[in-house]
Parts: C-alpha cells; sequence; structure tokens
C-alpha cells in the first residue's frame, strides 16, 4: 500500500515544502522558499509527519490556561 501524505505548507513563511534526499538517502521535508527543514529521516513518511507535527505546531499547542 502506498500511502501518500500531503506536506503542509511551511510554517515560517508558508510556502510549498517538498521532500528530498540526500546523498546519504535519508529524507528531509524542505522547504522551497526559506530553506527550513527537518532533521534527516531514513523513512520518508517520519519526515512527513515530523514536518507536518511541526506545522500545526503553533495553532495546536499545549494551552497555557491556567
Ligand atoms: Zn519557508
Amino acid at each position: 500500500m502506498n500511502r501518500e501524505i500531503k506536506l503542509k505548507n511551511c510554517p515560517f513563511c508558508g510556502n510549498d515544502a517538498y521532500l528530498a534526499e540526500s546523498w546519504e538517502q535519508t529524507k528531509i521535508v524542505q522547504c522551497a522558499v526559506c530553506g527550513c527543514h527537518t532533521v534527516h529521516y531514513a523513512n520518508k513518511l517520519d519526515a512527513i509527519e515530523a514536518w507536518n507535527r511541526r506545522v500545526s505546531a503553533p495553532e495546536t499547542s499545549e494551552k497555557k490556561s491556567r
């Protein structure tokens, strides 16, 4: 089964991100404009997940309610 997961837009500049592969064949997700990226993952799904999690972090960050 080949699941396609959509990459969210960059959390910093809001532009498109893409999946890149390093020379070691690790996967990262990188912003096409500002160049911010995730750390390297062996599995592309992990990289995508990490990216999407980071993107949604500001909105869904734990509520600091008192
Ligand atoms: Zn960006």
